[in-house]
């Protein structure tokens, strides 16, 4: 019989939660108004709605709701971070730190600051993926405008150093962003502690809806924005507020304040089973990222000789949804580099790309079960061992064993 299908891929995103789905239902149908026209009982509705999410945006990271400012996803609360502290530094500051582990609407939206005239230092990570504190120090320059790195990686499910980052940075007098799309709503985050000025937030990571995000910007934080338009969010984000996604990203955020604890006592052993799990039915096996600072139920690993797409495919014939970190580089502007290698992210941590073709990355949600893990282990050894079987360099492997080479 085949197996119910498995999604290990809530890294890539997240289910709607059926609550959250509830609680957005009447601001598609009953509440339509637009927030802007509070002039009369449907605007009014809307804006009351809105305001309401952004205090429970606010209260999952310890921010005041006048910090956030609701945008259309992670990418476009990057982009902002990034183009907006440039934008209001434009002729007196123009140089940014980030890491080289970034995701691509960090890594991809500094091409157009990089020909504006910004210059950037791209720190380095260690094994692990992570960035040192002192690095940071050591690149802040005194016309250093931004540091950016992230909270958590989704590829290595390393978690960084924010909080001595950013006691960093406030030293400095530099502003300091992270990105936690990938974490917020799983680990605990107090832009206070982490002393950040801008954080990138994801609703339909944290199982809310796709389409919205936020950013948190600091009181007094100089940011301009990147769309010309109207004037709200603070004047921040101009463009009508998608009010039902914004309705949902505070429910999700709501309830993800009151159960990420819950949620991550159920991850961190299925992620233990699933790991130990692998390392004892699966030989030539790396796993990535921090062993202990990472992402509850995230475990992340390649495979010599087993190409990471493949892997994908034949788990997904199994039932199992996964994700890669394989061929991403290909998607990096200015490279044009189109074979299957080892993600910027892998190569930063070292792992050696002519015998690396791509990494899995499982990343379990609170739905997940160990039933599911004992299924995905019940699997994995036999597909590697057929992608092996077809790998050319693994038998060239196998015959220098077998004569003793
Ligand atoms: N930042 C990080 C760390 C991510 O993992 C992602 C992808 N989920 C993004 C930004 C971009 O998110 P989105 O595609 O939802 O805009």
């Amino acid at each position: 019989m085949p197996m119910a299908p498995i999604f290990f891929d809530h890294i890539s995103t997240t289910p709607l939660d059926p609550r959250v789905f509830e609680a957005m239902k009447p601001y598609f149908t009953d509440w339509y108004g637009n927030p802007s026209s509070h002039i009369h009982d449907q605007g009014q509705a809307a804006q009351k709605a809105v305001e309401a999410a952004r205090g429970k945006v606010a209260a999952l990271v310890n921010a005041s709701p006048a910090e956030i400012v609701f945008t259309s996803g992670a990418t476009e609360s990057n982009n902002l971070a990034l183009k907006g502290a440039a934008g209001a530094q434009a002729g007196k500051k123009r140089h940014i730190v980030v890491s080289e582990i970034e995701h691509f609407s960090i890594l991809n939206a500094l091409i157009p600051l990089r020909n504006g005239g910004c210059e950037v230092t791209m720190l380095k990570v260690d094994g692990d993926g992570r960035v040192d504190p002192d690095d940071v120090r050591r690149a802040i320059r005194h016309d250093t405008l931004l540091v950016s790195v992230m909270h958590a990686n989704a590829e290595i499910g390393t978690v960084e150093p924010v909080a001595d980052i950013g006691r960093i940075a406030r030293e400095r007098g530099v502003l300091f962003h992270t990105d936690a799309a990938a974490s917020a709503g799983h680990i605990p985050l107090d832009v206070r502690e982490a002393g950040a000025d801008l954080v990138t937030l994801s609703a339909h990571n944290l199982y809310g809806p796709k389409g919205t995000g936020a950013l948190f910007v600091r009181e007094g934080a100089k940011l301009s924005p990147i769309l010309d338009g109207g004037f709200q969010e603070m004047g921040f984000r101009a463009g009508t507020e998608n009010v039902p996604g914004i309705v949902g990203m505070g429910a999700a955020a709501e309830i993800a304040g009151r159960e990420m604890g819950e949620w991550a006592a159920h991850l961190r052993p299925l992620g233990k089973r699933l790991r130990d799990g692998i390392a004892a039915s699966v030989n030539h096996v790396h796993f990535t990222g921090h062993p202990a600072d990472r992402l509850p139920g995230h475990v992340s690993f390649w495979v010599e000789f087993a190409e990471g797409e493949s892997l994908l495919l034949f788990l997904n014939v199994h039932g199992v949804m996964a994700a890669s970190g394989s061929a991403c580089s290909s998607n990096l502007k200015g490279r044009d580099e189109e074979d299957l290698v080892a993600s910027h992210v892998l190569r930063a941590v070292g792992v050696p790309s002519d015998i690396c073709t791509g990494s899995i990355t499982f990343s379990m949600g609170k739905g997940n079960t160990e039933a599911e893990v004992d299924a995905v282990l019940g699997v994995l050894p036999g597909i590697v061992r057929k992608l092996w079987e077809m790998s050319p360099t693994y038998l060239d492997y196998q015959k220098r064993i077998a004569q003793g080479g």
